[in-house]
């Protein structure tokens, strides 16, 4: 690094000012400052040239350029357009506080230098000068590490480069602040239209033309703006906003295309005006709102049908904040739970409507298997519903989100009521039980009769042989006793499987028919024991399968004659009672009674308390079958053995008129 030794004289300051005046021509803002700076350095033979603008708040100094050698052989870093707050320069930036030239010859004894800029050359001694317009310190301009002490034809001859350079400084940052200006606007994505006082456009960018359709940029110009207004009143709106109540105004406009298609478009309009309030024209910028409508409205209708199809397959949607230990729910999902808005919805809060026999299953599952596994939440759980209390079966699905230490954050899923699925699957299941029972006791019960014949044909044979005739009609008694039991079985049973299979075209029949026909059949049974029949019957007309009802009843009349016991004053009621939800039948007997523990049972396939009796243990089940086809319900109440026996049963759908009670198979 070599530093020129003696400054030259004025003739070259001149020459220095024609070359920096030649460059300002062509050269960009920076290209200008820095060749200034480097014919500073040479003017005071400097080995450091630096240029600051001092920004409109005089606070904050902008470097905007180096000398060419500052830049090659000091400064490492810091480039053109930094910021360094006046607060924190060093005594390198007393020029702007003292607001007139200063020298420091000695900057290393300094007591306050305070730091350069990070990067920023060593100093041994500068010279700074500021560039003052009006009040305002517009730049400064600063050499340094001359080889010998500044002194004052240094700073004549930097005042007279500082004034020039700012003069073309300014006016090239003004060309060139516009040119970004107007870049900006070509290249802007929103439409721009500027207009002048009177609306008559004088230019427009781009993105305009485009938008309004138009093939030549220059036929656009001359228009008014407000023509883009479909609608003229709007339009007049709007001018009125601007011209009369001086406010800005913004908002949604149906707008109209070159060729007169309307679009909808999103526009601000505002006035400009000069320092001194003049009004120079109107800005107009507009936005296509057509695509963003369009996705609001594909957003819209996929909400639409997410929600329909969460409310049509009742499945509810929630997130949950761990960190807040708070959940959010959807509207199908508050209906599930049976909430409204103020139920508190706290993780605990969501444990209490689960119901209270799964709730601490259902804690240890979610603390050690889905937060201490980071395992997916899934599970089919039960719910007691906050508004009625009813338990209802749910299928809960979630997936969790962990911070990196592997906290959860949060859970997000759906709830599904599967109530109606679990009480298929329990019918089900219960169906193949009994199923299996079914076949169990076909095979047992067939089986026992059929061993009978077998040993009394062989009893048979043998006294054939030997001529004991005596004997034969006690074997074939027995034969004939097994083989009418296996047919009393066979038709019980072809009857079980027949209800609901084939069905009977539906009739009216009275109650009072119904009940009439079943004593008849039983006649014998009644007359023979001496019970008494009681059957008071209201004007109740059933709708049905007549054969199955009459099977109903006769069922129950035959069930209450047959375990009357030893009851000395055997009576049987019959009848039907108004309740809330619609008649109840009862066949009513002051017989044995049944142990509330077998209340449920007897109503099984084979089920008989007595194995003895002479049954088949089909007939309570072709009742419950009947009456379940017929909507409805049959149970039995007795307070135990000795107490009687009363069976209830419903019938709803017998009760509705033909057409509508569907015959379900
Ligand atoms: P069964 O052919 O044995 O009568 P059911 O299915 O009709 O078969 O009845 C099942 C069992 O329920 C009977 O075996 C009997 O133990 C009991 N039961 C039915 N009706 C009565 C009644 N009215 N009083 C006492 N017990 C009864």
């Amino acid at each position: 690094m070599e530093c020129p030794s003696a400054p030259p004289g004025w003739p070259a300051v001149f020459a220095a000012r024609a070359r920096i005046m030649d460059m300002a021509e062509h050269g960009t803002l920076a290209q200008v400052l820095r060749a200034t700076l480097d014919e500073l350095e040479e003017l005071t033979g400097s080995c450091i040239g630096f240029f600051h603008f001092l920004e409109a708040d005089q606070e904050t100094l902008t470097l905007q350029a180096w000398s060419t050698r500052t830049a090659r052989d000091f400064c490492r870093a810091e480039g053109q357009g930094a910021h360094y707050p006046l607060g924190r320069a060093g005594v390198w930036a007393d020029a702007v506080r003292e607001r007139r030239p200063v020298i420091h010859n000695d900057y290393a004894s300094l007591p306050f230098r305070k730091g350069l800029p990070e990067g920023h050359a060593e100093l041994v001694r500068e010279m700074v000068v500021p560039i003052l317009r009006g009040e305002r310190i517009a730049a400064i301009l600063g050499v340094g590490n001359k080889p010998s002490p500044y002194e004052g034809a240094d700073l004549e001859r930097a005042a007279l480069l500082a004034d020039l350079v700012w003069d073309i400084a300014e006016s090239k940052r003004t060309q060139e602040s516009l040119r970004f200006q107007e870049a900006a606007l070509e290249c802007s994505l929103g439409a721009v239209a500027l207009a002048d006082p009177g609306g008559r456009i004088q230019y427009v960018n781009p993105a305009y033309v485009a938008l309004r359709g138009h093939q030549d940029r220059f036929r656009c110009l001359g228009l008014s703006l407000w023509d883009f207004w479909a609608d003229p009143e709007t339009a007049g709106a709007v001018r009125r906003q601007l011209f009369e109540e001086g406010r800005a105004a913004e908002g949604e406009m149906k707008a109209l295309r070159f060729d007169g298609t309307p679009f909808d478009a999103h526009f601000t309009a505002s006035v400009a005006r000069d320092a001194q309030g003049n009004l120079l024209g109107v800005l107009g910028t507009f936005l296509d709102e057509t695509e963003r409508r369009r996705i609001e409205d594909a957003l819209r209708e996929r909400e639409f049908f997410f929600k329909e199809s969460q409310r049509a397959a009742a499945i509810g949607s929630y997130k949950t904040d761990f960190r807040t230990g708070t959940w959010r729910s959807s509207a199908v999902l508050d209906r599930l739970f049976g909430i409204d808005e103020s139920y508190d919805r706290t993780v605990a809060n969501w444990l209490r409507i689960v119901h209270p026999e799964d709730q601490e299953a259902m804690g240890a599952y979610l603390v050690e298997e889905v937060i201490g596994q980071q395992r997916p939440f899934a599970r089919e759980y039960r719910i007691n519903r906050i508004d009625d209390g009813e338990t209802r079966w749910v299928n809960g699905l979630g997936e969790l989100a962990f911070d990196p230490e592997g906290r959860p954050l949060s859970m997000i899923g759906t709830i599904q009521d599967i109530t109606e699925r679990k009480l298929r699957d329990e019918e089900l299941k219960h169906k193949n039980e009994e199923m299996e029972r079914f076949t169990f006791m076909i095979s047992h019960d067939l089986k026992g009769p059929l061993v009978t014949v077998r040993t009394f044909l062989g009893y048979l044979e043998q006294d054939l042989a030997s001529g004991r005739s005596e004997r034969v009609a006690k074997d074939m008694g027995f034969i004939r006793e097994a083989t009418g039991k296996v047919g009393r079985l066979l038709e019980d049973l072809l009857e079980v499987s027949r209800v609901g299979r084939v069905v009977n075209p539906p009739v009216q029949v009275t109650i009072g028919e119904l009940v009439r026909d079943a004593v008849l059949a039983l006649a014998g049974a009644i007359s023979s024991r001496g019970v008494e029949i009681r059957a008071e019957l209201a004007a109740v007309t059933l709708h049905g399968d007549r054969p199955r009802l009459e099977a109903l009843w006769q069922n129950l009349l035959e069930n209450a004659i047959k375990y009357l016991g030893d009851q000395p004053a055997p009576r049987v009621e019959l009848g039907v009672e108004a309740a809330p939800a619609g008649p109840v039948f009862f066949v009513r007997d002051n017989g044995i009674g049944i142990d509330p523990r077998f209340q449920e049972k007897i109503f099984g396939l084979f089920d008989q308390l007595d194995p003895a009796s002479e049954g088949t243990g089909l007939g309570l089940a072709l009742a419950r079958r009947i009456v379940e086809l017929n909507g409805g319900r049959i149970w039995v109440e007795s307070e135990g053995p000795g107490h009687g026996s009363c069976f209830r049963f419903t019938l709803p759908a017998a009760l509705r008129p033909a057409k509508e009670a569907g015959h379900e198979r």
